[in-house]
């Protein structure tokens, strides 16, 4: 208004036939006036930046740019001297993020990354272009990728500055996505969305990009058009079958709406069938990568329907969430994949035998795991494998013990631990000496899972049998478990 306004100032030229102390009266008058002007239109700037007053201490503004290049500006409420981000992999930052007008840099911390201005002077303000990483990030969730023709999928995480002492920041998000765009974030879809928090107070996906998302009355879905159709078709065909029947074996419906993305990439990689899911409180992305995923081989639907629903399965599990994310990730990894194995013989999905034979392969591979060292230390050594399949035959074992389900076990440590801070590798063994009435299973179980192994398929039998032993102790239950 008044920088339009300040441009069009010329009118008052009109008005120079008055006597001079007049108009010096006047001149103070209009002063004072355009002083308050200026005033009011610098607030008004700030304002009109902003829209409207931002409800955190950052703002984060996320605009699309072609490319799948992204334009971040922060915005603070206070000047600082540094813009603190928590650790990433591959130096993604340094590599993926090119300041706009210099003058800044990006510097490692203990912790993570921080950005400072060059000359060390405070700062309240930067802008920066964000690239997506040219090579997928291990067991990172993706800052930013492509998603479909034209999309990008943006993990707010890693865009979310960190308080001094290690806190997620208070932070809202503006996303403006390209001409015609769309942003999809849980419930929303939108063609900008505006200081907005993430409903779960959790980071989260976002996509921007021009793909329609479909309403289901499971989820809000965004699924990449290129997908091979039966991918689609089994995808529409299997989440109200599995989400009923979590609904059912867990004892609860989700809260919210979950979202879900759905992408496709690397159809010219022949032989290639990778399917990497990614878990966040409400939502949950599939990636598929490889040629393989073009035929519907038993193989490619074994692996989409098992593995979706071991995603969906995390949703459930959200209520209970670990005190941290290195916090024994075993512990709800495996029971997602030992729920997700029910699941399809519940479902019809595997019969008697395809269920024997993905249990048997879990022990498997848990024996091969364990020959590289603990459980407890397979995350830090990158052993990653071992937390799935290790953890699947330590929750198959949790559930023998009492003649019930993976998915009523944990119906009942959700209960026991939903409140708290957050759940530790402790409270699981406090819980199974709960449950089983003693304290030999629960110590067992937490040697099995501390100490390095020289036998592993030794110490699997050994945790099977004083799970048939605690089994034996225990109150009769329904006949369904192992
Ligand atoms: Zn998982």
């Amino acid at each position: 208004m008044c920088r339009q306004a300040r441009g069009k100032r010329p009118e008052e030229g009109k008005h120079t036939l008055l006597t001079n102390r007049k108009v010096r009266i006047l001149g103070a008058i209009v002063g004072v006036v355009l002083l308050a002007l200026a005033g009011l239109a610098l607030a008004g700037l700030a304002l009109d930046k902003n829209r409207e007053p931002s409800r955190g201490d950052v703002r984060v503004s996320i605009e699309q740019l072609e490319h799948r290049q992204v334009r971040v500006v922060y915005r603070t409420k206070k000047a600082i001297r540094w813009l603190n981000f928590g650790a990433l992999a591959g130096q993604y930052r340094e590599v993926g993020w090119r300041f706009e007008g210099g003058g800044f840099r990006i510097v490692a911390t203990d912790n993570g990354d921080s950005i400072e201005r060059i000359d060390g002077r405070k700062f309240n303000e930067v802008s920066l272009i964000a690239s997506p990483h040219l090579v997928r990030l291990k067991k990172e969730y993706q800052p930013l990728s492509e998603y479909g023709e034209g999309g990008v999928m943006i993990y707010t995480g890693h865009f979310s500055p960190m308080t001094e002492n290690g806190g997620r920041a208070n932070v809202t998000f503006d996303f403006t996505p390209r001409e015609r765009g769309e942003v999809v974030a849980f419930g929303d879809h939108a063609a900008r969305l505006e200081n907005w928090r993430s409903p779960t107070a959790h980071p989260a996906f976002v996509y921007m990009g021009s793909l329609e998302p479909v309403e289901t009355s499971d989820v809000m879905a965004v699924v990449d058009p290129t997908a091979p159709p039966w991918i689609i078709d089994e995808f529409d065909r299997l989440t109200p079958l599995a989400f009923s029947h979590l609904a059912t074996v867990f004892g609860f419906s989700l809260e919210t709406k979950p979202n879900l993305f759905l992408t496709v990439s690397g159809y010219d990689q022949e032989g290639r069938l990778s399917y990497s899911g990614d878990a966040l409180p409400g939502q949950f992305q599939i990636t598929l990568e490889g040629a393989s995923w073009l035929e519907s081989s038993k193989k490619a639907v074994d692996i989409f329907r098992l593995s979706t629903i071991h995603e969906a399965v995390h949703l459930w599990q959200a209520r209970a969430h670990p005190r941290a994310d290195e916090e024994a990730p075993w512990i709800h990894e495996g029971a997602a994949d030992a729920i997700a194995a029910q699941a399809m013989l519940t479902l019809g999905l595997w019969n008697a035998q395809d269920y024997e034979t993905n249990l048997d392969a879990a022990h498997d591979e848990c024996a091969i795991e364990l020959k590289k060292g603990s459980l407890a230390g397979a995350q830090q050594r990158g052993d990653y494998r071992a937390l799935y399949a290790c953890g699947q035959v330590i929750s198959q074992a949790l559930a023998g013990a009492q003649r019930e389900s993976t998915a009523s076990f944990w119906r009942a440590f959700i209960i026991q631990v939903s409140d708290g801070e957050g759940y530790t590798a402790d409270d699981l063994y406090d819980f199974v000496a709960i449950r089983a009435g003693d304290q030999e299973f629960s110590r067992q179980l937490r040697y099995f899972v501390e100490t390095p192994h020289a036998r592993p398929e030794v110490e699997i039998d050994k945790l099977f049998d004083l799970s048939a032993a605690s089994r034996d102790n225990a109150p009769l239950a329904p006949a369904k478990a192992r």
